[in-house]
């Protein structure tokens, strides 16, 4: 009791909820990436540069050059702290691993043991609820004081109102673990089922208590998929418990998504996340007349994409609590 007294006394911490953590095992941290096509290899370049790292750092080294390039970025910045991502494998619906249906792989313990060493990072753990060991690992994350669960449903093949993931839900409410889940379209990662997108399926683990936040605020990303964000607005209405962020809305393809989510009635919802190392750019939503040519000339000076994209969302119209949001949530379930 006197803990949560002390922490809630203190002011609320500027967060990026959706940071994520890449690496190649080279520092013993058993993560993986597989960029199967020239047009992978080339995003996986531009991110890579787009961070400020050489692309030479895709050969060799990047696991300790990524997560020190994070953390020098996040220290410069406005940002006092960022939600870092763990990343599951693919698994069937009988619960076989499907490794060769994956892209990248970053390990619960990688994630948990980057956040012990530096406050800056606060750990998402990745836990398929149709692994065979998806409870024994869910424990094992609380126990490593892991706040936040993410998932990307339709990358990872999880379809959230199967009521076999009812007691795994049931645990994450109890013990107030932070639900971040991809919805809406995805073109950075390779697609299993683009239904599991639809925000509609949150329902159940909604339901159950637990508490979501929709990344990308189920927002389209490629021309033609469905758009579900005007579904999660009308969910707001029903379920105290959901929430949505921005992470990814200043580029080309998902700056459209910005007009529904700035409402005076919709930003209580909305959290500020980047989706770093996604491109952060100001020109999308300058086309959508959210910025001005000004406004946008500046933002482009700003090479810290983690900062760029802070400063780009202040300028498109979010306010102050969007970004302390995930923290006074933070204070809100760690105090159950
Ligand atoms: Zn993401």
């Amino acid at each position: 009791m006197t803990s949560h007294l002390t922490n809630s006394d203190q002011p609320l911490r500027k967060i990026d909820c959706h940071v994520h953590i890449v690496g190649d095992g080279s520092s013993g941290s058993k993560c993986w990436f597989n960029l199967p096509s020239i047009w992978k290899k080339f995003l996986g370049k531009l991110m890579i540069k787009g961070v400020g790292l050489p692309t030479s750092a895709l050969k060799s080294g990047l696991d300790e050059l990524f997560a020190e390039n994070l953390l020098q970025n996040i220290k410069s910045s406005e940002i006092d702290a960022a939600v870092i991502l763990a990343q599951d494998i693919p698994y069937s619906q009988t619960g076989e691993k499907m490794d060769s249906e994956a892209q990248f792989y970053v390990p619960n313990e990688y994630v948990a043991k980057l956040a012990q060493k530096h406050k800056e990072f606060i750990p998402a753990c990745s836990i398929h609820p149709g692994r065979p060991d998806a409870l024994e690992e869910l424990e094992k994350c609380i126990e490593a004081k892991m706040p936040v669960l993410k998932l990307l449903p339709n990358c990872l093949n999880i379809d959230y109102m199967d009521k076999k993931y009812t007691p795994f839900w049931q645990r994450m409410a109890e013990a107030g673990i932070i639900l971040l889940t991809h919805t809406g379209g995805e073109m950075t990662v390779k697609v299993y089922d683009p239904s599991f997108g639809d925000p509609k399926k949150l329902q159940r683990l909604l339901d159950c208590g637990v508490t979501a936040i929709a990344a990308h605020s189920a927002g389209r990303s490629a021309l033609f998929d469905s758009d579900w964000t005007s579904d999660l607005i009308n969910l707001f209405k029903k379920y105290p418990n959901l929430y949505a962020d921005n992470s990814a809305l200043c580029s080309i393809n998902r700056a459209r998504t910005l007009k529904h989510i700035l409402p005076e009635d919709i930003q209580p919802r909305i959290i500020h996340g980047s989706d770093y190392p996604v491109p952060v750019s100001g020109l999308g939503p300058m086309i959508m007349r959210h910025l001005s040519w000004n406004q946008f000339r500046t933002s482009s000076k700003i090479n810290n994409i983690i900062q760029r994209d802070y400063q780009l969302k202040k300028n498109i119209g979010f306010h102050n609590h969007t970004f302390t949001r995930m923290d006074q949530l933070l204070k809100k379930n760690t105090s159950k």
